[in-house]
């Protein structure tokens, strides 16, 4: 039997192209998007936490607003957007709904996956969702992005959205069943490739330029989603979408195009706190705690004896030793005002103060890196995914 493809990922993004959700005609593929909402119902039902993010919605309504087949204005496109994207919403939700799955819409642009205070916010929405049982289902939002601030494709953007929420893979769903070592449809003596170990020059090369009848992106720029994907330590798939159930089709080892991580999610995570220019407040922790953190323990609030700055929960903070030397970097679980009145106090205290469902922790270690592992931090690991 053929290795199930999605076997070894807990929470995945999967993308669905235009030219999957709407035919030429511009009418819904509804019968095809009630296999897919059947084979993401068995996803979940497996445990699996599943963030869909959905093009079709200028597709959609371009047809619903009469617009012709020729090129659309930037005016006519975000307009076919702003219609389509209600179609495409009452879609997913019908689909999903028949098994009982809740859907969520949240449209995105740029600014959202790139500034802090939106991406953190968009974060904590998704994951509420997905606590709760229920599918985000996420789009850019073309009626309101202008040219100098859309990603333009879903691609990208479903590579910020799956690496903003940690996904472990991203499943692009494209017409084509993965990367050949050129464009098929030109090169007719091209090779699938199976895995791509990592994205170089030559690869990039395969990718050409070629798009399908309505998505806006071709291989390109499914390569450039996989280059920010296994950056951050995502796994990306990129599998043929168009025959009916295309996820349960991967789980029993269709066709695809895995591209592995190039490190993993908690080295780019604590990369990523490291290259954080200015931290928006300090602590000082006593010797008890400077030495715990040196074995790998969380920051607690019972160590800490002072809190400097102003931050919120999710902001980079320094960690001082007695003597104020910085000896750790670490995304706060805290903000500031918390931190002031839980320092010196024992978890249950904490617990206590700041009500259950607090971690007890003001920098969880997963979120903590050591000053002397700075230099470790920057070399290029290859963890086996
Ligand atoms: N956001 C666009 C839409 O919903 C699709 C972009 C793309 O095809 O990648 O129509």
């Amino acid at each position: 039997m053929r290795a199930n493809a999605l076997a070894p990922y807990k929470r995945l993004t999967i993308k669905i192209g235009s030219a999957l959700l709407v035919d030429k005609q511009g009418e819904l593929r509804s019968a095809w998007l009630a296999d897919l909402a059947e084979d993401i119902a068995a996803l979940k039902a497996q445990g699996r936490d599943i963030v869909i993010v959905s093009s079709g919605a200028i597709a959609l309504g371009r047809g619903l607003l009469g617009l012709s087949a020729t090129a659309l204005t930037l005016e006519q496109s975000q307009a076919a957007a702003s219609a389509g994207q209600i179609a495409l919403s009452q879609a997913w939700a019908t689909a999903l709904g028949r098994h009982a799955i809740v859907t969520g819409q949240i449209l995105i642009t740029p600014n959202i996956t790139e500034e802090r205070r939106y991406y953190l916010n968009a974060r904590t929405t998704i994951s509420t969702l997905l606590g709760l049982g229920a599918v985000p289902i996420i789009n850019e939002n073309d009626s309101v992005a202008t040219a100098e601030i859309r990603y333009g494709d879903n691609d990208r953007l479903s590579a910020r959205v799956a690496t903003m929420i940690e996904a472990d893979c991203l499943v692009l769903l494209s017409d084509i069943d993965g990367l050949y070592t050129a464009p098929p449809a030109t090169h007719p003596d091209a090779r699938h490739l199976p895995e791509v170990a990592s994205i170089t020059p030559a690869i990039e090369a395969m990718a050409g330029g070629a798009a399908s009848h309505l998505s806006r992106g071709g291989m390109t720029t499914k390569i450039e989603a996989g280059k920010i994907a296994t950056q951050a330590g995502t796994a990306m798939l990129i599998a043929k979408g168009t025959e009916s159930h295309p996820l349960q089709a991967l789980a029993e080892g269709a066709r695809h195009t895995l591209f592995h991580p190039a490190q993993s999610r908690a080295q780019a995570r604590k990369r990523w706190i490291m290259g954080t220019l200015t931290v928006s407040g300090t602590v000082q922790v006593d010797a008890g705690a400077a030495r715990a953190l040196q074995t790998g323990k969380s920051l607690l609030p019972v160590g800490v004896t002072k809190v400097s700055g102003a931050f919120g929960r999710g902001d980079a903070i320094g960690v001082n030793n007695p003597d104020g030397v910085e000896i750790a970097r670490g995304l706060a679980s805290l903000h500031s005002e918390e931190a002031r009145l839980v320092m010196g106090k024992h978890s249950d205290t904490v617990v206590e103060l700041l009500g259950a469902g607090n971690r007890p922790a003001l920098i969880h270690r997963d979120n903590l890196v050591l000053v002397g592992a700075k230099e470790d931090s920057h070399e290029n690991h290859h963890e086996p995914s």
